[in-house]
């Protein structure tokens, strides 16, 4: 019998945290406390208001410094959305709403259409997108039957070819059923899955499917998930399972009018013990039976409180450098690479500003490292005046990092280049982004020494480490541990 009395401790107020305790408040479970550092709840999710002219009038609209996109897969984001009452907008956006449409670019500035072969037809276009379009089928196909339950989030068993977790399916897409849809469980035995540990290109490869890196590259590599030579393809197609890439394909994104973070925002309003704000957790220690937390609040003042569980949806490698770490943790958790993502939301010279989104492919390159490699217009209907959010990745494995200021400066330039110049900067940042583990580590059963964790010391581990740096991963994440641990 659960014991829904039990006093829980949940770190942090992103969307981890505050699914956490939805799902824990869904079971009955109403005694816990969320701490979250900042002074503002979720996370990653951070949408300021800023004033823009439309016309001569001065509005306030929602820009994004970090989360944006969901698709028909966010089905953890609409059991949030629901709890919080704050819905999407899209994937049909009216005039006036935010919207997801995007240009490619050239680094000299040209618009491309790679994916359209009427324009700047030649049989060469014309003969790669037919193979593109076949290696898509191939691979639509192999998920489907080879890789039978890649599909789920997170990654137990796949070391082992294995399969266990919350499908991510949605009936009636890429083969998927009612019963093997979301929220039930898939599970199953598959010794193919251990390829997923292998870098995404070695897995296209693999499965002579390289052409199809070139639809993956931009909403993954651009969106600072890591390069394909680096990071494990178990992570790709979790994160950009089939139907997700073809939403992508389609237009058929959602994103939120007031911005994503009012969903964690509605969400928090509506939870029985909404997260104390400034209080960061300095310290936590697990002694018999017990877990006591430390926490500094907005006045330097610490005090401990006394907990029967501890849910951490903050980074693990930073979890052992204030927690009494056992040796198990220390070195499973110093394991966790994370990429390094720099943005800024600027104004650009008057009139210049990009009108809609846009990719530059030829920098989503490790020789490119620190190059702007997308911008997001969000307002199209503010015209060439609009500020707009540019991005770039600072890291990859076996390339020396590029320096914050370095970034910056890159990007400014990137932009001048291709037709925007930069105005003024109004926002910059560098967050730890996409931990993950490395193919080595994840082969070597990284995952599944994490799950035989869970719950030792009364404490749970989740957050974007256990499936995705994503919103919909990381919510899901927290459906699963709570659902299976208390
Ligand atoms: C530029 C950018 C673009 C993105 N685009 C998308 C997108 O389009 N779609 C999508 O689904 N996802 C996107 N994401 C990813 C998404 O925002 C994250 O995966 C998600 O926010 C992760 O949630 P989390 O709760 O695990 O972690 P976080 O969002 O990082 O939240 C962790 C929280 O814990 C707090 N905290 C940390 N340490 C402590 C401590 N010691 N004590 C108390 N509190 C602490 C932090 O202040 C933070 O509020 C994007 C992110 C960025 C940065």
């Amino acid at each position: 019998m659960s014991d829904l009395s039990k006093r829980i401790c949940i770190i942090g107020g992103g969307p981890a945290g505050l699914s956490a305790a939805m799902y824990l408040e869904k079971k009955g479970y109403t005694n816990y406390v969320i701490y979250e550092k900042l002074n503002k709840v979720g996370g990653k999710c951070y949408s300021p208001k800023i004033k823009v002219k439309h016309n001569g009038v001065e509005e306030e609209k929602s820009f994004e410094t970090g989360a944006i996109m969901g698709a028909i897969t966010y089905h953890a984001i609409s059991e949030m959305e629901e709890f919080g009452g704050y819905y999407h907008k899209g994937p049909n956006f009216k005039e006036g709403e935010p919207n997801m449409r995007r240009e490619f670019r050239k680094l000299n500035g040209e618009v491309d259409h790679p994916f359209e072969p009427k324009v700047n037809f030649s049989f060469k276009k014309l003969f790669s997108l037919l193979k593109l379009k076949k290696q898509m089928k191939k691979l639509n196909q192999i998920m489907q039957t080879k890789y039978l339950g890649y599909d789920c989030y997170g990654h137990l068993g796949v070391a082992k070819g294995e399969y266990f977790g919350i499908s991510k399916g949605v009936e009636g897409h890429c083969g998927a059923t009612k019963e093997n849809s979301f929220p039930n469980y898939l599970k199953g035995t598959n010794p193919n899955l251990k390829d997923l540990a292998l870098p995404f290109s070695e897995f296209c490869k693999l499965n002579g499917v390289e052409e199809v890196q070139r639809i993956w590259i931009a909403p993954f590599t651009s969106f600072g998930y890591g390069f394909f030579d680096e990071i494990p393809a178990a992570l790709v197609m979790k994160y950009l399972d089939v139907t997700t890439a073809l939403e992508f394909v389609n237009m058929g994104l959602w994103t939120w009018e007031d911005g994503t973070q009012q969903i964690f925002e509605h969400v928090n309003k509506k939870l029985q013990h909404p997260a104390v704000l400034e209080s960061e957790v300095v310290k936590v220690e697990r002694p018999e039976g017990k877990v006591l937390v430390t926490i500094r609040g907005k006045d330097g003042k610490e005090k401990t409180e006394e907990f029967d569980s501890l849910v951490v949806t903050t980074p693990l490698d930073y979890f052992i450098k204030y927690a009494d770490a056992t040796k198990e943790e220390k070195e499973l958790f110093s394991k966790i690479i994370h990429e390094r993502y720099c943005d800024y939301i600027a104004t650009f010279e008057e009139g210049k500003s990009p009108v809609i989104s846009g990719y530059l492919v030829e920098n989503m390159v490790p020789e490119r490292l620190g190059h702007a490699m997308v911008y997001y217009n969000r307002w199209e209907y503010l015209g060439g005046d609009c500020p707009c959010t540019v991005y770039a990745l600072a890291n990859h494995t076996g390339t020396p990092d590029v320096d914050y200021d370095d970034v910056m400066k890159m990007m400014d330039e990137d932009m001048e280049k291709v037709g925007f110049p930069i105005k003024e900067k109004l926002y910059a940042q560098e967050v730890y982004y996409c931990p993950h583990v490395s193919s080595k580590d994840y082969m070597e059963g990284w995952y599944d020494r994490l799950e035989a964790l869970q719950g030792n010391k009364n404490t749970y581990y989740a957050g974007e480490i256990i499936s995705f740096g994503d919103m919909e991963d990381t919510c899901a994440a927290s459906k699963d541990i709570i659902g299976r641990f208390f």
